[in-house]
C-alpha cells in the first residue's frame, strides 16, 4: 500500500469520516491506492458528453471530450481539467509509476502513462470508482492546461 501524499489538502477528512462518506470499494481506491479490476467500471466504455467529478470531494476532474478508448479496461483521458489532478512518483509494486490524485482532497485516482494520444501524449488511466460522472454538464473552468506528469513507465491503473 502506497502512502498518501504528504501535504495538506483543501478537503481533509479523518479516516473514519472517509469511511462513512464513501462506499467500501471507493474507499479502498481513493484512500488506499486500490485498483479496481480492469473492465469492471461502467464508465470505462462510456463516451457521453459531460463532466467527471472526484467521487471523494466533488471537484471537477475531467471533461468527457478528453476521454478516449485506451483499451486498457480503465477509463482513460488525455488531459485533466487544469489544476485538478496532481501527480507524484509511485514506487510500489516493484515499478516506478506516476501516481495521480485529486488536487483538492488527495484521493487516489490512478496513474499517468506516456502512451496517450495527441495533443498531450499522456494517458490518465483512472479508476472508475474514483469518478462521478454527470452527463450533459460542462466544466466550470473549461480552460485547457497541459498536465505536468513525471516520466511514466508501463503498467496498469
Ligand atoms: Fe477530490
Amino acid at each position: 500500500m502506497a502512502e498518501q501524499p504528504k501535504k495538506d489538502f483543501e478537503v481533509t477528512l479523518s479516516d473514519e469520516e472517509w469511511r462513512q462518506k464513501l462506499n467500501p470499494a471507493q474507499y479502498q481506491v481513493l484512500r488506499h491506492h486500490g485498483t479496481e479490476r480492469a473492465g469492471s467500471s461502467p464508465l470505462d466504455k462510456k463516451y457521453d458528453p459531460g463532466v467527471y467529478y472526484c467521487a471523494g470531494c466533488g471537484q471537477p476532474l475531467f471533461e468527457a471530450a478528453t476521454k478516449y478508448n485506451s483499451r486498457s479496461g480503465w477509463p482513460s483521458f488525455y488531459e485533466p481539467i487544469e489544476g485538478a489532478v496532481e501527480t507524484e512518483t509511485d514506487r510500489s509494486h516493484f515499478m516506478v509509476r506516476t501516481e495521480a490524485h485529486c488536487s483538492k482532497c488527495g484521493g487516489h485516482l490512478g496513474h499517468v502513462f506516456d502512451d496517450g494520444p495527441k495533443p498531450t501524449g499522456l494517458r490518465y488511466c483512472m479508476n472508475g470508482l474514483s469518478l462521478d460522472f454527470h452527463a450533459d454538464e460542462t466544466a466550470p473552468e473549461a480552460e485547457t492546461g497541459s498536465g505536468e506528469a513525471e516520466k511514466p513507465t508501463g503498467g496498469g491503473a
